[in-house]
């Protein structure tokens, strides 16, 4: 009989938790280190496009991870004076597939997931560091040995720079503040209540979502040099300024907890070194314009789940076979959003025309970019390997 194989995942956010999932899911024995206490999501929510949501059907996660989730019938940008100017349908026939959940609700359905499937997770686990052979040493200095390491310890990664395996890391000029409040009917007219609404003004945006049948995440973009727009308690005077139609809404953020990053975008050399796989923001960060870190952690950590089980050799190989796989279509979608940064440096008079010309994933429509937001190449294999199981 074959050896069990052994996995240690360094990281209990969406990255690393999808993939302890998916390798106890095909068999292997999985620790998985957060070296925080409790596994905990900031309060935002998180839109979780058609790779995401079939990415939580593979891992049989998807009815629990959705209890609760709102699903908009529309993703709408509105200029300076209000006005519709892009409108994109989802959720329809034929449309992309989008749903909105609160973070908590996502991370309590991939953590309940992990610890059906067996995964051994250990809290207050910092590994400080990682050897190409699969060693791994957490803080109080033991070691332990597995045939595979994958670190999804975020866009910090100490793991992937103890390597120096970072191509291009971009801090970017612009970042968000994040925080949830009660929904309410006074926020927008009552035809808009249910839709996810970006409005802009300037250089500023204020993304409007409903999260759950009661929460409302709303999210306020700005340059990082924009010094009252980045102020956490929210400054509520600048930005009722630049949104006079939402004011009720920016006065509702008075003293609410929330938090500002900065967004950034990362390119690896290469996404693994020896036996130990980067994944996730440690590897792929990219802004948030496109909604799809998380949808792309995911799918990754599908992906290399699948490669790793169907390919039994040498795990190196393995994983080189894996970058070689996915990488396309994660670059793909982080040039997408990288790319959508522009739009906040565009006057708006010249904006507004713009986004109604185009109607920018419309635009997309057969594009590889709406085939990355539509299915995880993971999830394909892993139709592959239930089939295989069938048949062996
Ligand atoms: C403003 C904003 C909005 C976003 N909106 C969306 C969205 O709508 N949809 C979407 O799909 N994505 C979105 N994203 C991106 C998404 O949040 C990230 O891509 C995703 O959370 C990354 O998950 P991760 O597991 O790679 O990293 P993280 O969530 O950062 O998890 C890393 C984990 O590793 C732990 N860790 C770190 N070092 C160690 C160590 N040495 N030992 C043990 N544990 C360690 C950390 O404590 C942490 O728990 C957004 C991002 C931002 C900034």
């Amino acid at each position: 009989m074959a050896r069990t194989r052994t996995a240690e995942v360094v990281g209990a956010g969406i990255g690393g938790l999808t993939a302890a999932t998916a390798l106890a899911q095909r068999g292997w024995k999985v620790r998985l280190h957060e070296r925080n206490e409790e596994i905990r999501a900031i309060g935002a929510g998180i839109y979780v496009w058609g790779n995401g949501l079939a990415s939580l059907e593979a891992l049989g996660l998807y009815d629990d991870a959705v209890v609760g989730a709102h699903i908009g019938p529309s993703l709408e940008s509105r200029d300076h004076h209000g006005r519709t100017v892009e409108r994109i349908d989802i959720n329809g026939p034929g449309q992309p597939r989008v749903k909105t959940i609160m973070r908590d609700r996502l991370i309590g359905a991939l953590v309940d997931g992990a610890v059906r499937a067996g995964v051994d997770i250990v809290t207050g686990s910092e590994i400080t560091s990682v050897d190409p052979s699969g060693s791994v040493v957490d803080s109080a200095g033991s070691t332990v040995h597995a045939d595979l390491v994958v670190a999804a310890d975020g866009v910090n990664s100490k793991i992937r720079d103890a390597f120096d395996l970072v191509e291009e890391r971009v801090r970017m000029r612009q970042g968000a503040i994040r925080l949830t409040v009660p929904r309410s009917e006074a926020f927008v007219a009552p035809e808009d209540a249910g839709r996810y609404l970006e409005f802009f003004s300037g250089r500023r945006r204020i993304l409007y979502t409903p999260s759950s049948a009661t929460t409302l995440y709303v999210a306020l973009v700005a340059d990082t040099d924009d010094r009252p727009a980045t102020q956490v308690p929210v400054d509520i005077e600048t930005w009722a300024r630049s949104f006079p139609q939402l004011e009720t809404l920016v006065h509702s953020l008075a003293d609410i907890p929330a938090r500002w990053d900065t967004f950034e975008f990362i390119k690896l050399k290469s996404w693994s070194v020896g036996n130990v796989a980067i994944l996730g923001d440690a590897a792929h960060a990219q802004p948030p314009y496109l909604g799809q870190g998380g949808g792309c952690a995911m799918m990754n950590a599908l992906g290399l789940a699948d490669t790793v089980t169907l390919n039994p050799g040498s795990v190196a190989d393995a994983l080189r076979t894996w970058e070689s796989r996915e990488r396309p279509t994660i670059e793909h979608t982080q040039r997408w959003s990288y790319g959508l940064r522009l739009l906040n440096n565009i006057p708006d008079a010249a904006r507004s025309p713009l986004l109604s010309a185009g109607g920018r994933i419309h635009r997309l429509g057969r594009s590889r970019l709406r085939a990355a937001m539509t299915t995880p190449t993971g999830y394909d294999r892993f139709a592959d390997i239930s089939q295989h199981r069938k048949e062996a």
